[in-house]
Formats: structure tokens, C-alpha cells, sequence
């Protein structure tokens, strides 16, 4: 089977969060399973030919927009044994960020992505490349499978081709004023309330949703959610018209490059075996943060800092818990103003207590999972998280708000049974996280044993990507089926 997998962030050539490890992993997965896989993204900045080994493929890609012919590049690479193609237009990618600057969006993404799209379509025909399945990535590439539905509908050349939409986070939709359409060269006919119209604008995410053969979401409860009024963000309705097509599938993680026993950026390599190696991780990290050393529990935050992502109960819980608690706290993450200041303020307050680092920092993300002792995201909503996925790797316990996700992978810590793999709490509340947050330090300064137990428990479960792999087969097949 050919799979085309079109994502607008893959790991190691660009990343701003989960899809991008998502778009790096599962391909290599699909792969061990005899699956014959592509994959294609744009060539920002950050992917140089240099860096990447970048051959060039087409010079002059032809690609239809704004009632006019571009050209673009195409570029390709080797990426563990597959072809990486990489779509280059330096006026729409070659810029610093990926889908804008300091929190703002780029103003012109509407075009950056209908280009990327239809570039994608073209560079299969112009190529000669007929994938069995285009398996399509957030809103960026939603435009993909309308196209397929509409312009390409009568095209012979893919026929033969089905396609696959996986919703990420049903918070970023693609929202563009409807006068942009034309530039899309989409027919002005699917500006309507069942396809591309949604409340007075053009919703690439609903194109994605409406036109694609079967639709993925990456846990099985954020699947339930979406199609609720309270998670849906506007498209619950649409979704649970398409429910039949709609399958939740867990992300995995990279067992590769996620393992505390060869991970060349962590201090110190361990396994489940010699647990005690953590802590020589956690004190070189304490001491390279200047954070004091002390036996205190680590509480380690590498998030994208946005509403989502529940920053706003974790900084007003902090305080208290830095007021009446022994504890130290490691942050890492970027993104909304008001929450780096926030966090920044308090870590200016406990200096030697509270490590806050702004920025995206890969080398330090993988110091932080092998060094703190709990790993928290206490989010409002999340799709699948894999923080705790990689944090049950590097043996560090989760904390999480029970939603998405975080529900499907969190077993909340029983003290009866002294059971659970991690803390989790249902309340979107400061009380609820801080309450949580005590009930897992009492393990921390109380239970040794069962601690060790739960952590060592932790690190053998597996979550790598085999067996969700085979699920997107199955459903692969069942498109091709149709
Ligand atoms: P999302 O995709 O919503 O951002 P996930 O938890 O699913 O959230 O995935 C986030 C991924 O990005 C994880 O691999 C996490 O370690 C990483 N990450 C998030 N913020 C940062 C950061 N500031 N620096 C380095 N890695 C980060």
C-alpha cells in the first residue's frame, strides 16, 4: 500500500508540538509494517538542503492559484530508508516561524497553506506518483481532500486514491475571510453550510472534515468529546454527522528517540532497572537551572504556554504550593505573553525554587523528563498529550487533568490499593490541581516504595507506535474498501 503522509510540521525538520513527533514517528511505523510511505511537508527555513541532505526533484513545479500558475520547488531527502519531499516557495516558507511570530499568525496563511495543498496534489501528477492513500495532517493540509472532491474529481490519474484526515486539535481551525476563496481556485459552490462555510468564514479544518474519507482523531476520548458542544469548537455538529467515519487512535511515541538508556541529551542513561540514575539527572539539572539542591519533588511543565494547556490554574497553584510545600519547579514552554510574564514573576520570586525557561529547547525537554519527579499538564482540553507518554518513559509521574487524551492514558493513583500510573483530577480548578498536586507529594515524602513501584511500573508500559500503527492500516484498508 502507498501512503502520502502530508503534515505541516514533521520531526526532525521542523517542529512547533505533537504533530510534528506524530508525522515523524508513525511513518516509520507504518513502514516496519510493510506500508510504502511518503511524506511531504514545506521547506521552511529551518530545512536547509545543507542540514538535510536535500536533493532537488522538479525546479519548476507548476502550481495552479489565484487564477494564475506559480512555481515552486520540490525537494527530497532520504528520512530512515523513505522519501521526505519537501515543497519550496521562499515568499511563503522561507520565513522564522512556521505558522507566524511571537504568538501572532502569519497574515497571508490562508494562501501559505491552499498553496501547500494544492503543491502536494501537484507534485504527485507532475512526479507520476500515485499514492493509495493521502493521509492528511490539521487544517493545513485540510484543503487537500477538497480539492481531490471537487477540481481533481474527474482526474483519472487519482482515482484510485482515498483519503485520510487526522484532527490534532480541533482549536486550530484555519479561519479566512470567504473573499479569499477564489484565490483558493476552489468552486465558489462549496462556500456553503455543509462544506467550506462556517459562520460567515472558510474553515480549512471542516474541508478537511467534510471531504475526506475517513477522519482521525489521536485518542479515543478527545473522538467523544469533539462531537460534544462543550470540546467541539463549532464543528460538533459536522462531526457527528460524519460519525461513522470518525475513529479515535492513541498516538504512540518514538521509543528511539525517547529512551532514557541511549539518550545522548540527558546527563546520565537509566532504565527501569537502576531508577537511583534519576536522581543524578535531577541534581546536574538542578545545579546547571541553578535551582538548590535539595531532596525536594521536582515538578517539571514543558508545554506550548496557551489557554489550553491549563497554565493559568498551574500558575495560581504554584504559589501555593511553593508557599506551603517543599517543592521545586523546572518550566519550559513558549507561546502566550501573559503566561510567560506570569510564570517569569514567579520564579523571580523563588529564585533558587523555580526554573522558568522560555523558548523551545529539545535538549532541555529531554533533561527535564529524565530529572523531575512529576510531570504536570493540567489541561482544559487535550487531543492525545504525550508529555505523559514521554514522561512514564523517563519515569517521571504524571499529573493530569482527566480529558482527551490524558483520561485514556492517566490511571489516577489509588491509595487504598496503591494502584495507578499517575495523578489525575477532574475540575477545571486551581483547588482540584493543588489538592492532586498534595496528594502526590504525600506519596513522594511518605512512600518511597510504592513511589519506586509506580515509577518503575511506569517506564516498562508501553506506548510506543507498533500497535497504533496497525490500526491506521486497518482503517487504510477500510478506505481503500470504498
Ligand atoms: P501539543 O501537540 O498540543 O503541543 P503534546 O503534549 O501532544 O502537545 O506534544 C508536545 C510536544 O512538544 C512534546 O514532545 C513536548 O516535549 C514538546 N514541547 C512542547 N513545548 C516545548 C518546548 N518549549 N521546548 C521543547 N519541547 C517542547
Amino acid at each position: 500500500m502507498k501512503i502520502l503522509l502530508v503534515s505541516p510540521e514533521i520531526f526532525p525538520f521542523s517542529k512547533t508540538g505533537g504533530l510534528a513527533d506524530v508525522a515523524g514517528a508513525l511513518p516509520r511505523a507504518l513502514q516496519k509494517n510493510g506500508m510504502e510511505v511518503k511524506l511531504i511537508s514545506p521547506k521552511y527555513r529551518c530545512v536547509t538542503e545543507k542540514d538535510f541532505s536535500l536533493e532537488p526533484v522538479i525546479g519548476d513545479l507548476k502550481v495552479p492559484i489565484k487564477n494564475t500558475i506559480e512555481s515552486a520547488s520540490l525537494w527530497k531527502t532520504d528520512y530512515n530508508g523513505m522519501e521526505a519531499y519537501f515543497i519550496g516557495k521562499d515568499v511563503y516558507y522561507n520565513r522564522e516561524g512556521l505558522y507566524g511570530i511571537e504568538g501572532r499568525d502569519y497574515e497571508d496563511n490562508a494562501e501559505r497553506f491552499a498553496f501547500f495543498c494544492r503543491a502536494v496534489i501537484e507534485s504527485c501528477r507532475q512526479t507520476g506518483y500515485k499514492p493509495d492513500i493521502i493521509h492528511c495532517n490539521d487544517w493545513q493540509s485540510g484543503l487537500i481532500p477538497a480539492y481531490l472532491k471537487t477540481l481533481y474529481k474527474d482526474d483519472p490519474f487519482f482515482h484510485h486514491t482515498k483519503t485520510v484526515f487526522t484532527i490534532h486539535n480541533i482549536g486550530y481551525q484555519g479561519l479566512f475571510e470567504p473573499g479569499l476563496l477564489p484565490m483558493t481556485g476552489l468552486p465558489q459552490s462549496v462556500y456553503n453550510m455543509e462544506e467550506l462555510e462556517f459562520y460567515g468564514k472558510i474553515n480549512y479544518l471542516k474541508a478537511g472534515i467534510v471531504f475526506s474519507d475517513i477522519i482521525t482523531t489521536v485518542s479515543k476520548t478527545y473522538a467523544e468529546e469533539i462531537q460534544t458542544k462543550d470540546y467541539g469548537a463549532g464543528l460538533d455538529g459536522v462531526l457527528r454527522k460524519r460519525r461513522k467515519d470518525l475513529y479515535g487512535i492513541m498516538n504512540g511515541i518514538d521509543y528511539e528517540k525517547w529512551n532514557p538508556q541511549t539518550d545522548p541529551l540527558i546527563y546520565v542513561n537509566y532504565t527501569y532497572r537502576k531508577i537511583s540514575a534519576r536522581k543524578r539527572n535531577k541534581k546536574n539539572l538542578q545545579k546547571e537551572m541553578k535551582l538548590a539542591y535539595r531532596d525536594y519533588p521536582l515538578i517539571g511543565i514543558i508545554s506550548r504556554l496557551a489557554t489550553q494547556k491549563g497554565i493559568d490554574i498551574a500558575v495560581s497553584a504554584m504559589q501555593t504550593l511553593l508557599k506551603k510545600h517543599q517543592v521545586e519547579f523546572i518550566i519550559l514552554g513558549e507561546g502566550d505573553r501573559q503566561y510567560e510574564d506570569a510564570l517569569q514573576s514567579i520564579s523571580r520570586k523563588y529564585k533558587n525554587r523555580v526554573s522558568v525557561n522560555i523558548g523551545f529547547d529539545e535538549a532541555l525537554a529531554h533533561k527535564i523528563y529524565a530529572s523531575c519527579d512529576f510531570f504536570l499538564m493540567p489541561s482544559l482540553y487535550e487531543p492525545c498529550g504525550l508529555g505523559p507518554l514521554i514522561a512514564y518513559r523517563y519515569g517521571a509521574i504524571p499529573v493530569v487533568r482527566a480529558t482527551g487524551g490524558l483520561k485514556d492514558s492517566v490511571k489516577n493513583f489509588n491509595p487504598k490499593k496503591k494502584e495507578g500510573t499517575g495523578f489525575s483530577f477532574r475540575a477545571y480548578t486551581e483547588d482540584a490541581l493543588y489538592r492532586t498536586m498534595e496528594k502526590a507529594l504525600y506519596l513522594y515524602n511518605n512512600d518511597k516504595e510504592t513511589l519506586n513501584k509506580i515509577i518503575k511500573q511506569d517506564m516498562k508500559m508501553d506506548w510506543s507506535w507498533e500497535e497504533q500503527a496497525k490500526k491506521y492500516i486497518r482503517l487504510y484498508r477500510r478506505a481503500i474498501k470504498r
